[in-house]
């Protein structure tokens, strides 16, 4: 969809545009220079609004075709600083043009004018200053959010404070990542760094000797922050592709090397079933991890084999009762709606099996599709659900988690998901992942180690009324193994200075 933007007054909020547009047609254009070819256009105000203090956003939406003309106009509080105005302005735009196309496509959009990847995120800044009743309107009222979602928010931003009480005062304690980037296949929607452990991209040995000696270096400069570690993740990739022995030795020099008293959660992605034995698990055991992923995403073979996962849904069902006869108590499952030619009847199946396991955790994704994903890549071969379908699935897999006593405790958006919903994270009360919760809402600098391993380091927080900025800087590692094993020291470098930036540059000012 080509869509003429002609705006007056202030600018600056293109993105906004874009995000708005996007939402309603999957591939959108936006132009900025009057075109013949362009389907719609849409005129832009930004001006003053009608007291002291307010901005406001005019927006004229014309079909160039029918000549078929939609308008609103919407005004808000400007806000005391330069930045706020931008982003009075930036909201004033988008909740106006999220209301032309709405009537124009006849489009309800759940999450009105949020488009970012972390709703709940926004929810707890304002929950900072005001009543859980002040923070539903303002969802409600000034970000258009339908009233389900207003639900989903609060009972999550609810539900995490109840999990992790400090939530809010852990800045003397990081987070753990340790990226594995192998797995026995690729499959097709995925974008993680995850190598064939048979290719060639750089040997396992060599990536496994790098990885233990960032752990080392990073584990040091932990220790002499004087900082504690609140969660471990391995994740990948699947870090269960590597051998028992393998992993012992990974455990050993995490261990060593980083200090685990504090530690409050350790989980390993153990995620393709395909990879787990009786002897890793004996590993994973003799560590004390907490928490195990198997993730069957569909128990429909014929789906397994079309996104190239390449284990059987047995094998799932098998490898989840060997990790609980073994004594695994907390196991997470994955699953995902709107795989290529699932509907609803798929996804009574996949439920309905999940329900004979009962996992102590779910975490329900919506298809999304990435960039640089085989399935994104082959589009057209691939025959997904209508949105109205999806949005039907998700209730119906939210409701059947509801009657199972789970209740939902993170959740994130993505760009590209299928019907503009979201992934949700469920578990059985006490259940709960900490490290997905502090990922999430980013409260706490996160460490990552190994291939495709992001850290996300938190500088000091600038208090403001009632509120808070804080610098957030991502750092990630390289994504393919042959890389990481020509760079890693490099990389320990970079990282190393980064959170000397972040922890003492204000001490020593
Ligand atoms: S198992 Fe996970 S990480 Fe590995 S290829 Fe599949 S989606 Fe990617």
């Amino acid at each position: 969809m080509k869509i003429y933007i002609e705006r007056t007054g202030e600018t600056g909020h293109g993105n906004e545009m874009f995000n708005i547009c996007r939402l309603f047609f999957d591939e959108t254009e936006l132009i900025y220079e009057a075109g013949e070819d362009a389907a719609l256009r849409v005129r832009v105000d930004i001006g003053e609004g009608s007291g002291p203090g307010r901005v406001m956003a005019e927006i004229e939406l014309t079909e160039t075709a029918s000549g078929m003309t939609f308008r609103s106009r919407h005004e808000r509080e400007a806000g005391a600083t330069a930045e706020e105005r931008k982003r009075s302005v930036k909201r004033a735009a988008g909740y106006g043009l999220l209301q032309v196309l709405s009537q124009y496509t006849g489009l309800e959009q759940p999450w009105g004018i949020l488009t970012g990847v972390r709703p709940t995120k926004l929810l707890h800044n304002l929950m900072m200053s005001r009543s859980m009743e002040q923070c539903r309107r303002i969802l409600r009222e000034e970000y258009l959010v339908s009233e389900p979602k207003v639900e989903l928010l609060t009972d999550i931003a609810e539900r995490q404070l109840k999990v992790i009480p400090d939530l809010f005062r852990l800045d003397r304690e990081i987070s753990l990542y340790i990226g594995i980037p192998f797995c026995p296949t690729k499959c097709a929607y995925c974008t993680f760094p995850a190598y064939d452990i048979r290719g060639n991209n750089g040997s396992v040995e060599a990536f496994l000797a790098g990885l233990h000696e960032e752990i080392r270096e990073m584990g040091r400069w932990v220790k002499e922050a004087g900082l504690g570690v609140t969660t471990v993740y391995w994740g990948g990739g699947t870090p269960t592709s590597i051998t028992a022995a393998q992993m012992d030795a990974l455990f050993h020099t995490l261990h060593d090397s980083f200090p685990m008293d504090k530690v409050r959660e350790l989980t390993v992605e153990a995620g393709r079933p395909d990879t787990i034995t009786e002897d890793k698990i004996e590993v994973m055991k003799r560590w004390k991890t907490d928490r195990i992923s198997i993730n069957p995403q569909s128990f429909t073979q014929a789906t397994l084999d079309a996104i190239g996962r390449h284990h059987t849904v047995t094998e799932t069902v098998e490898k989840f009762k060997l990790a609980r006869e073994m004594g695994m108590n907390n196991i997470n499952m994955d699953l995902i709606i709107g795989l290529p030619n699932e509907g609803m009847e798929q996804l009574a199946r996949t439920l309905e099996q999940t329900g004979e396991l009962m996992p102590e955790s779910l975490t329900v994704h919506t298809l999304s599709f990435k960039r640089a994903s085989r399935m994104t890549k082959n589009k057209e071969q691939y025959e997904v659900a209508e949105r109205d379908e999806i949005a039907e699935m998700i209730r119906a897999a939210a409701e059947w988690t509801k009657q199972r006593g789970y209740k939902p405790y993170y959740m994130y958006r993505q760009k590209n998901i299928l019907g503009n919903q979201e992934n949700v994270g469920y578990a059985l009360e006490g259940r709960e992942s900490l490290y997905n919760i502090l990922m999430m809402e980013e409260r706490q600098t996160v460490i990552g180690l190994g291939c495709g391993a992001v850290s996300k380091v938190l500088f000091p927080k600038t208090e403001q009324e009632g509120s808070y900025e804080q610098k957030i800087e991502r750092f990630p590692n390289p994504k393919e193994p042959a890389v990481y094993n020509q760079s890693y020291k490099e990389y320990i470098a970079k990282k190393i200075k980064l959170l000397n930036e972040a922890y003492f540059a204000a001490e020593r000012r």
